[in-house]
């Protein structure tokens, strides 16, 4: 059974760099993107937060600065995605105004989803524009990363952020509508598959290789992406973005794959938390945080007794009071900022540390309490 599109209530789409950029001229494709963006409007209308992630700074820097087509040096395809990613930038901002909508551009690298300290950072910052009701447009920093901290490709950095942020949704919106049993162009016998319930060796051997010139991904990257998705509680949905207003084609049920997962995003982030990391550290909090965990708060600084271990903010740390162990958490300090500041109100973290901190010492959806 597919899912409907407006169960959803966190939505990242991805938009691929052949979609965006009109291979045979290297300019944007405005009258598609402004279909695209009443799609978005209406999703966002709805109540729905929306996050894109949108290539295409390598793809128009190239024709800007006047490139051969044929594979780019590495270096040459960062100065054309310095050239290229103001123009996408600008025009995404653009094509969401004429909504009543406010874009934000956050570029990551690698390690901003991967180390925990620039995870917590990164995942803060695009939570709060979502708070604010603007549309991040997310793409990769490709003007800094080098090849060995790349991703490369924006399905499995779509996915990461998507994880990253607890949507329930990613859409990848491809030049295909979905994904095939063999390659379609060249097998006349390969089946349409509609929904994967879980990535099997079978559903992977189905994907093959295949990229095109202007986007890095092909539907082995995709696939990858689903696998992502899937263990972070995200639902996926490939689907073709050629059709105008590709979203309200999904809406209608138009042809797309669905690649589902069992869990939802906060099951899998506590999962996660609770399972996936080392504790680098102890907190023993006092009676007082134990009930107003259990009530379902954060964990302030002024409820922590003392600390055991070395750890880094974004680390993993035991929560515990004298008797028992009550979970874990993503801590928001450093050891050292975190010892000075413990049984002291929140509101005396600047005049202590000489900077406002976070206010809490572990965020309520940082933490994975025993039993929950
Ligand atoms: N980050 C690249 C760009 O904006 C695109 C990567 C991809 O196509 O997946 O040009």
């Amino acid at each position: 059974m597919k899912p409907d599109l407006r169960q959803f209530r966190r939505v990242v789409l991805k938009v691929g760099s052949a979609l965006l950029v009109d291979r045979a001229r290297g300019r944007l494709n405005h009258a598609w993107l402004a279909a695209l963006a009443e799609d978005i409007a209406d999703l966002h209308a709805r109540g729905a937060d929306v996050l894109v992630v949108s290539s295409g700074a390598i793809a128009m820097g190239r024709t800007v600065l006047g490139l051969a087509p044929g594979p780019l040096k590495l270096e040459e395809s960062q100065a054309a995605a310095a050239v290229g990613q103001i123009a996408l930038a600008r025009t995404w901002a653009e094509v969401l105004a004429h909504h009543g909508i406010t874009a934000g551009q956050i570029l990551v690298t690698l390690a901003d989803t991967e180390q925990r300290r620039r995870y917590l950072n990164a995942r803060a910052t695009t939570l709060k524009l979502l708070e604010m009701r603007a549309v991040p447009v997310v793409n990769e920093n490709d003007t800094v990363a080098t090849s060995e901290i790349r991703y490369g490709d924006n399905d499995r950095l779509a996915a990461r952020v998507a994880t990253m942020i607890g949507a329930d949704l990613l859409v990848l919106f491809s030049d295909v509508d979905g994904l095939y049993t063999a390659p379609p162009a060249s097998d006349p016998g390969a089946q349409h598959i509609p929904v994967v319930e879980r990535i099997t060796p079978a559903i992977e051997a189905m994907a093959g290789g295949a990229a095109s010139e202007l986007s890095r991904g092909g539907m082995r990257t995709k696939i990858e992406a689903g696998k992502i998705a899937a263990a972070g509680g995200t639902h996926m949905v490939i689907a073709d973005g050629r059709t105008k207003n590709p979203l309200k084609h999904v809406a209608d049920g138009g042809r797309c794959t669905w690649f589902l997962t069992p869990s939802n995003p906060v099951t899998a982030r506590k999962t996660w938390i609770a399972g996936a990391l080392e504790p680098r550290g102890i907190l023993y909090v006092d009676e007082g945080a134990t009930r107003a965990l259990q009530g379902g708060a954060s964990l302030l600084p002024v409820g922590v007794r003392r600390i055991e271990g070395v750890f880094a903010r974004g680390d993993a740390v035991t929560i515990r009071d004298e008797h028992r162990i009550l979970g874990r958490g993503l801590v928001a300090y450093d050891v050292d900022d975190a010892s000075r500041i413990i049984g002291r109100p929140s509101r005396e973290i600047e005049a202590i540390l000489g900077y406002p901190g976070r206010t809490e010492m572990i965020h309520r959806d940082d933490m994975a309490l025993n039993g929950e």
